[in-house]
C-alpha cells in the first residue's frame, strides 16, 4: 500500500457515503439506478416530495429507522474509531450517512451533514425530538407540544446540510482529506475533496467503483472499505 506520509501534527477530515455502510447491510443510493430502497429521491428526499405525500415519507424514514436499528457497525466503521483516538483533535469525520453507524461505532468527532434517522422536528415550532419519543404508531407522528406533524430530521434534496460553517473552518486546516464510499455526485459534500486539495491537502480516496470526482485523489485504494480501511489505518497509525 503506498500512502503518503501523515504526521500528528496532520489534521484529518473524512467524508464518508452509502459505501460504508453497504457491509452493515444498508443499500447504498446510487448502487441501485438513482433509486433509495426502489424509491425515487424526488419522492421521499425533497421537501416537495413531503408535502406531496407525507403518508409515504415518513413510512419510508419509519423503515429505514427501524432497519439502522437492527443492523451494527462494520470494520470500517471501526477503523475509523482508530484513527480518531490517534489523532484526536486534529480528526474531523463528516459523514453523508443517516444511519448513526459511526457514533455507535464510537466516533466521537462527527458530523451528520445530512442528518439522522435518529431524531425528528415539528414543521411548525422546530421541537426537536428522539424517534423514542414520539408515536411511530401514528402515520404522520404529531408535535407533542404543539399537535402539527413532526418530519423526520434528514436534509433533504434542496436543503442546506448542517453546520456548514464547521466543516469548512476545518477544511482550512485539513492537511489530509479521505473520502470513503461516496459516489462524489452529491453536492455540496461532493466538492470538499477539491477545495482540500486546493489548499495543499494529501488526498486519498477508498471506494468499490471509481466516483465521479475521481480526478481530485491522490492515492486511490478500490474496493470493499471493511477490507481496505483496517489496514490503511494501521499503516497511517504505524507510519
Ligand atoms: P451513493 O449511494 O451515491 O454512493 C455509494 C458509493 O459507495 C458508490 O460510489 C459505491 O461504489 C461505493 N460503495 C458501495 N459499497 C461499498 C463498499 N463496501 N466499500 C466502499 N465503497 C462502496 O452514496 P452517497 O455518495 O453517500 O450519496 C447518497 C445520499 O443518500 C447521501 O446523501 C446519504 O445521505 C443518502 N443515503 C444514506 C444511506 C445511509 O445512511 N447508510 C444509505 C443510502 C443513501
Amino acid at each position: 500500500m503506498n500512502i503518503p506520509k501523515i504526521s500528528e501534527k496532520d489534521f484529518i477530515m473524512i467524508l464518508t457515503g452509502a459505501g460504508i455502510s453497504a457491509e452493515s447491510g444498508i443499500k447504498t443510493f446510487r448502487d441501485s439506478d438513482g433509486l433509495w430502497e426502489n424509491h425515487r429521491v424526488e419522492d421521499v428526499a425533497t421537501p416537495e416530495g413531503f408535502k406531496k405525500d407525507p403518508k409515504l415519507v415518513w413510512k419510508f424514514y419509519k423503515e429505514r429507522y427501524f432497519q439502522s436499528l437492527e443492523v451494527s457497525p462494520n470494520l470500517g466503521h471501526i477503523a475509523l474509531v482508530d484513527l480518531e483516538n490517534k489523532f484526536q483533535d486534529n480528526f474531523l469525520l463528516v459523514t453523508q450517512n443517516v444511519d448513526g453507524l459511526h457514533t455507535r461505532a464510537g466516533s466521537h468527532r462527527v458530523i451528520e451533514m445530512h442528518g439522522t434517522l435518529l431524531t425528528c422536528f415539528c414543521t411548525k415550532c422546530s421541537k426537536k425530538y428522539t424517534m423514542k419519543e414520539v408515536d411511530l404508531e401514528e402515520i404522520i407522528p404529531p408535535c407533542l407540544a404543539c399537535g402539527k406533524p413532526l418530519r423526520p430530521d434528514i436534509v433533504w434534496f434542496g436543503e442546506m446540510p448542517y453546520r456548514m460553517e464547521e466543516i469548512y473552518a476545518a477544511l482550512d486546516k485539513t492537511t489530509v482529506f479521505m473520502s470513503i464510499g461516496t459516489s462524489g455526485n452529491v453536492y455540496p459534500a461532493a466538492y470538499f475533496i477539491a477545495q482540500a486539495r486546493q489548499r495543499g491537502a494529501k488526498t486519498i480516496g477508498v471506494n468499490l467503483a471509481e466516483p465521479e470526482n475521481s480526478s481530485y485523489i491522490d492515492y486511490f485504494f478500490q474496493g470493499k472499505a471493511g477490507d481496505i480501511l483496517p489496514s490503511l489505518v494501521n499503516l497511517i497509525i504505524s507510519n
